[in-house]
């Protein structure tokens, strides 16, 4: 096989996900994902191009293994060795120093190491990520894709926090936001699918998964998002609170709580999980709330009020609007949150069609009634985006 390819790696904490891409092509070769790394429960599933699925458990296995049997498995099918011009790898977090993709060379990995100390759950993976592909394949070009990087172009006033200056210029506590891949990707797809340049489009994105974040983009460029200093800020997510009084830090430090409690609480313990006392899966909630759980229905009900609040707040951050898009697992699939938070925005000139809203077929959709401003459903491809960064930089 002659063609050339560029790999994805996108290290989480506990998973990792992957995609093998064909120079040219849109639709990854194949594409796989690691869950639960480092825990007995390891497993490994993939999927190539005519969608034919593999599972199989591997316990206990780390970043490092699950990256190595990967490598292994492609380069027995795809010659990776000879046909590999790009490796592309998700950063986390960039700080202010990384405003788009980068080549990684020895600096650019003592940089990303030093914003650890901003992103302490995700970035050491992306670390360990780089590494071994490095060893792997000495002579393939590594590139770093920031989940920051799309949010540098935020004004000041967006993102400085409200505390004393030295803990920004000390420190670096300011808002960076994340999802940037996402935003940016759908900003684009859905400015195509309108037909007008991404230069001349302003758009509130709505990127609602397990993370979720909000992002006002004006003229392609993003000029404010949700999520902050690390990915806590903002919406209700999965399992985590976004926004709380920061006064409820040291209230509950006055009640005996150390900072890693606090931090397991808000990150891993609330959000829907946390409100609902069921789960922090979207789905299992819809069913739950359908069958009258009041947990599930308030949890779902919390998530659309803050979700709307955010995006009429980020109206004021656009001179004008082409348009609310949904993208995210949630954004994309389900109905009901769609709907429900599009029904408070009746007040900046949103409404839906319910019919359009149910019925999602393409990759960008229009869902909105004939008197109401563009709403979108577009569904996000960030290992795409990796890749055609990745592939620009190296060829
Ligand atoms: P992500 O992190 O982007 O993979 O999104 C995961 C979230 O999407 C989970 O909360 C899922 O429950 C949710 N999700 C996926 N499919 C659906 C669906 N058909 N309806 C509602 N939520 C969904």
């Amino acid at each position: 096989m002659s063609s050339k390819h560029v790999l994805v790696i996108n290290c989480g904490s506990s998973s990792l996900k992957y995609a093998l891409y064909a120079i040219g092509d849109a639709t990854p070769l194949q594409t796989g994902l690691a869950e639960e790394l480092n825990s007995p429960n390891a497993r490994h599933i993939s999927k190539d191009l005519s969608g034919n699925r593999q599972s199989f458990d591997t316990p206990n296995a780390s970043h490092g293994d699950s990256i190595q049997a990967i490598v292994d498995a492609l380069n027995c099918e795809f010659n990776l060795s000879d046909s590999l011009i790009a490796v592309g790898h998700r950063v986390v977090h960039g700080g202010e120093r990384f405003n788009k993709a980068t080549l990684i060379d020895d600096s650019v990995l003592a940089e990303i190491k030093q914003c650890i100390q901003l992103a302490p759950l995700h970035n050491p993976a992306n670390i360990t990520g780089i590494e071994l592909l490095q060893k792997q394949f000495p002579e393939v070009p590594q590139v770093a894709v920031f989940d920051t990087a799309f949010h540098q172009t935020m004004p000041e006033h967006a993102y400085r926090y409200a505390i004393p200056s030295e803990f920004y210029t000390k420190y670096g506590v300011r808002r960076y936001g994340f999802h940037g891949t996402s935003h940016q990707y759908v900003a684009s797809s859905t400015a195509q699918h309108i037909g007008k340049p991404i230069e001349n489009c302003s758009f509130i994105t709505a990127h609602l998964g397990n993370g979720a974040s909000v992002c006002a983009i004006e003229n392609g460029k993003s000029v404010d998002t949700s999520m902050g200093m690390t990915p806590l800020e903002g919406l209700v997510m999965g399992t985590r609170s976004g926004d709380v009084d920061p006064g409820l830090i040291g209230f509950l430090g006055s009640q005996g709580y150390d900072c890693a409690r606090i931090d397991k609480i808000l990150n891993k313990q609330s959000g829907l999980l946390g409100l609902s006392g069921i789960s922090n899966d979207c789905r299992t909630l819809e069913e739950q709330a359908s069958k009258g759980n009041k947990e599930a229905q308030l949890a779902l009900k919390v998530f659309c009020y803050r979700l709307a609040k955010y995006i009429a707040g980020m109206r004021i951050a656009l001179t004008q609007c082409d348009g609310l898009i949904f993208t995210g697992g949630i954004g994309e699939n389900s109905v009901f949150i769609r709907k429900e938070t599009v029904a408070l925005l009746k007040g900046l000139g949103f409404t839906i069609d319910e019919e359009l809203n149910r019925d999602i077929t393409d990759n960008v959709c229009a869902i909105q009634s004939t008197v109401s401003l563009p709403i979108f459903v577009s569904r996000t491809d960030e290992e795409r985006l990796i890749a055609e960064q990745s592939a620009a930089l190296c060829s």
